[in-house]
């Protein structure tokens, strides 16, 4: 069954025709941004609108864009190369966060998936000196955003810097790194309609962040390596796009707000995680009682109807929910759990699409049925 109905926008969003156009226009640029030739100057004269555009979507400075892989790299980027001693990340941070250092201290979050500001007080007043707090604006499973405003003036106060991966929430709501006080944001261009394969750190003036690729002066010496042109000219594209079209996020949320009440309304009994606080306008993370999470992303497979797991899945393989786990959900219900994901392109056939599979899967094998309560208990295991 083709896909009808894609609900998995933070896995990836779809790429946004601008940005197609911008990179297949970037395709027949010749020039090595680095020479100084007009060939090169029209290369660099390219990355460099590019560079201008990631700025503008977080409120930075130009000069602190950094173009790298994605995410992931970004993340490894800030916690390895910027010279923190200690790492503090809490419990929900995505695991290029997570892993990418063997010392990092986990901070706890509460019920409702906000990071516990108590216990970061602590934590700080412990000594924090040239540590890194590390808090993401908002979560890719269940939406939560976070008080990074609130968050990074704690952090400060003690003496530490902190970074923020803002790879969910940019494009989706307003980023503005200067009011949240970070030195540090994390982007990913495929999550807000760009190419996969490049994203950006942004640095703060004065933040330090070491070289971690060596070899060339690219990225003022951070990261060495002929630029990826085409793929900087789609994020660059894709960014302008998003922060137009960041109006359209209220139309989303109306329709994210249906989808949950429908769901609830089909299977009662059915939870919804980390909606008690701020939550992104498409992110929906919820149960369905007694029935695996792997067998309704099959079952609405089957249906043409795409979502994830609750837990993120690599190499499709799923794993609990660190998440989940993390705000103290049993791992029986957090086994049962679904990421409904919307984006700019969702369309009310969508949320009817899922309503009517979601209905009958849980008439189905909903609650009641023993035998998915035996396949729920045999995932969390
Ligand atoms: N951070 C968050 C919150 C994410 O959701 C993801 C991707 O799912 C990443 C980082 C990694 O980004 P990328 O896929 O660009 O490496």
């Amino acid at each position: 069954m083709p896909i009808a109905a894609y609900l998995d926008w933070n896995a990836t969003a779809p790429l946004r025709p601008a940005a197609a156009q911008a990179m297949s226009a970037a395709m027949a640029i010749l020039g090595n941004p680095s020479s100084v030739h007009a060939a090169g100057r029209a290369a660099k004269a390219t990355l460099d609108a590019a560079r201008d555009e990631v700025a503008r979507l977080v409120g930075g400075d130009s000069s602190g864009v950094v173009f790298v892989s994605g995410g992931t790299e970004a993340n490894n980027a800030v916690l390895r190369a910027s010279g923190a001693t200690a790492v503090l990340a809490s419990a929900i941070e995505h695991t290029s966060v997570l892993d990418a250092r063997d010392d990092i201290e986990i901070l706890p979050v509460r019920e409702d998936g906000m990071l516990d500001l108590g216990a970061l007080r602590a934590r700080l007043a412990r000594g924090a000196e040239r540590a890194l707090v590390s808090v993401m604006l908002a979560n890719n499973e269940t939406g939560a955003i976070q008080p990074v405003a609130e968050i990074a003036s704690l952090a400060h106060a003690a003496g530490a810097r902190v970074h923020c991966d803002a790879v969910q929430a940019a494009g989706k709501i307003p980023v503005d790194m200067r009011a949240l006080g970070v030195d540090y944001l994390t982007l990913s261009a495929h999550k807000l309609g760009g190419p996969a394969g490049i994203g950006a750190v942004v640095v703060a003036p004065g933040a330090p962040l070491d070289a971690w690729l060596r070899g060339g002066g690219q990225e003022r010496g951070r990261r060495a390596g002929t630029e990826n042109l085409i793929a900087a000219a789609g994020f660059g594209a894709a960014v302008r796009e998003a922060v137009a079209g960041l109006g359209e996020m209220a139309r989303v949320a109306e329709i994210r707000d249906r989808i949950e009440r429908e769901l609830l309304a089909a299977a009662p009994d059915a939870l919804v995680f980390g909606a008690a606080g701020p939550r992104l306008p498409g992110t929906l993370c919820i149960s369905m009682p007694g029935v695996a999470a792997q067998t309704q992303v099959m079952a609405f497979d089957l249906a043409g109807v795409a979502v994830s797991a609750g837990a993120a899945c690599s190499s499709g393989k799923i794993k609990a929910s660190h998440v989940l786990a993390a705000m103290g959900v049993d791992p029986q219900i957090a086994a049962t759990a679904i990421r409904v994901s919307l984006g700019w392109g969702s369309v009310e056939a969508d949320a009817e699409r899922l309503i009517t599979a979601w209905r009958g899967l849980s008439e189905r094998l909903g609650a009641s049925s023993a035998q998915s309560a035996v396949l729920a208990a045999a995932v969390a295991a």
